[in-house]
């Protein structure tokens, strides 16, 4: 197998060769997996393999645990001081920046994500998460308390350990980069794997982790199966964390291993099947532009994807009409054309899985007015689709079908708008639009989900906190927030004479 493979593009949008390795990155050396298995991967908008990468097993995973450790207990941890760990963070963010075509040219090819949309948003989200835990680095601070006057109290907050990282296809490089920023940040040290489907830009993530310095064992990457390596990682008695991004289904077989282990700290960024509301006050254009982005941004593949259109009865037709016309005009086709606002689905399985979505709301008896049919003949395209006529019972409107299908609900009491918004098991992100401040905060607040997005939807910031209510998960990423779920709080007494 070449342990370096090479991808010569030769786009409208970019041209160049890349170099990807892929292997698997345990304690700072590129090797095979142990029983030397391959993973195909595939181009979703072709159908046709791209290369293979290793797959790694359970036996890499210990290994990468012990080098993690040695890192950990050596140089990293409380051994590097926080201001070097930023240093390296900064740099890591620098050569991103410098190599940003190259990686949303390989999102791009992997996914199947429009190159302007990887560049625009995967990767520089990826570059600005790992500037701003830079400047986490060295300002972790606990506090002193006051207990009574012959004693001091002090806390700090202190690395983990190793932690594991567990992470999904629908924004590769992005959600790695809200794992390791602030897991590096608090000086942890980490075994990423990447999901099966989308394992390249990780790859030449961990070759930028080479390059900017990261000591060798702080961050190992194994691609791999669920099954084999996210398993190994989520049952390892010596992770002392795990970080989930997945489906909520997956997402409760990590917590369960936690459990069934050694209690390591768990948190779950999972499912959703979000809401946007659009109340008759709303500023129409505004929220069509927002609703497109909502439902159809990276095809639907979205865990925060706006799929319930709720529009209030007064604006109905005028919404729906306008929404409809729009979503006909999307353009869908080679990720790296010019003006392509869709490419493909990531796999055949989701290809598979939406259809089959889609022709379960035909037979429930639901209306399509857009869509609702493939685009193109080869690889896994799906034309933008709308559905109306839904009753609350139909899969469709009651589970995440994560492709580009969005249904349209009509609704004409707000109090009512909200009861139906909440009635579901997710809670993951909602958004509104309205120009009157009283409603929109009123809405907000009587909502269920963990961000409300006023007169927008999808905004993502590396200083916002991003994780779910209910069953969308557990803890919070980004912000000062996902720090909390990296570092332990140590309480210090120190006793200046008081006796027992
Ligand atoms: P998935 O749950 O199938 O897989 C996620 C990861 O878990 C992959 O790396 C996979 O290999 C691994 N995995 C699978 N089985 C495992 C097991 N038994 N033990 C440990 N790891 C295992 O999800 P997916 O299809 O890759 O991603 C889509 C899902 O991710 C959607 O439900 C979406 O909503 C969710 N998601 C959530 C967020 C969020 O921030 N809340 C963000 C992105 C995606």
């Amino acid at each position: 197998m070449p342990s370096v493979y090479t991808h010569k593009f030769d786009t409208p949008v970019f041209k160049g060769a890349v170099e990807i390795p892929t292997g698997i990155f345990i304690d700072g050396k590129w090797r095979d997996g142990s029983d030397g298995e391959l993973i195909d991967v595939i181009n979703p908008a072709t159908g046709k393999v791209i290369t293979q990468v290793s797959a790694g097993t359970k036996k890499d995973v210990d290994e990468a645990v012990v080098a993690a450790q040695r890192a950990f207990d050596t140089v990293w941890g409380l051994n590097c001081p926080g201001y070097e760990r930023g240093k390296l963070l900064y740099r890591l963010a620098e050569l991103l920046e410098k190599h940003q075509d190259e990686f949303a040219a390989v999102e791009a090819l992997d996914n199947g994500k429009t190159f302007s949309w990887a560049k625009k948003a995967d990767v520089t989200m990826s570059i600005g998460t790992f500037r701003y835990y830079a400047g986490w680095a060295d300002k972790i601070q606990g506090n002193t308390i006051e207990t009574s006057k012959d004693k001091i109290v002090y806390t700090t907050h202190e690395p983990l350990g190793v932690v594991g990282q567990i992470i999904p296809w629908n924004f590769p490089l992005m959600m790695l980069s809200w794992k390791l920023g602030p897991a590096l940040a608090a000086g942890n040290t980490i075994i990423l794997k990447p999901s099966e489907f989308t394992p390249l830009t990780a790859l030449l993530a961990a070759k930028l982790t080479q390059e900017a310095g990261f000591p060798p064992g702080v961050v190992n990457i194994i691609n791999g199966y669920g099954s084999t390596v996210g398993n190994a990682i989520s049952h390892h008695m010596h992770i002392e964390k795990v970080a989930f991004t997945g489906s909520t289904i997956v997402g409760r077989k990590v917590l369960e291993a936690a459990a069934k282990t050694n209690l390591k700290e768990t948190s779950l960024e999972l499912g959703g099947k979000s809401p946007n509301i659009i109340f008759d006050d709303c500023d129409i254009e505004q929220a069509i532009d927002w609703t497109i982005h909502g439902i159809f941004w990276n095809h639907g593949q979205a865990c925060c994807a706006g799929s319930r259109i709720f529009v209030h009865a007064k604006i109905y037709d005028k919404f729906l009409a306008l929404f409809t016309e729009r979503t006909k005009e999307i353009k869908v086709g080679d990720p790296f054309g010019n003006d392509t606002y869709q490419g493909p689905q990531v796999s055949q399985q989701q290809y598979d899985r939406i259809m089959e979505f889609i022709d379960s709301g035909k037979q429930q008896g639901a209306k399509v007015v857009a869509g609702g049919e493939r685009w193109g003949t080869e690889g896994y395209f799906i034309k933008p689709t709308i559905f109306t006529e839904t009753k609350n019972t139909m899969r469709i409107v009651q589970e995440e079908i994560f492709g580009p299908v969005g249904v349209v609900i009509k609704f004409d009491d707000d109090e009512d708008v909200v009861r139906q918004a909440n009635d579901t098991v997710y809670g993951l992100a909602a958004a509104m639009f309205t120009k009157n401040i009283d409603r929109a905060l009123k809405c907000s607040q009587a909502l269920r989900a963990g961000t409300t997005w006023i007169n927008c939807a999808n905004q993502l910031h590396p200083q916002v906190p991003f994780g779910g209510y209910k069953q969308s998960g557990i803890g919070r990423e980004l912000g000062q927030y996902a720090l909390e779920h990296y570092t332990a709080v140590k309480a210090v007494h120190i006793n200046l004479g008081h006796t027992p």
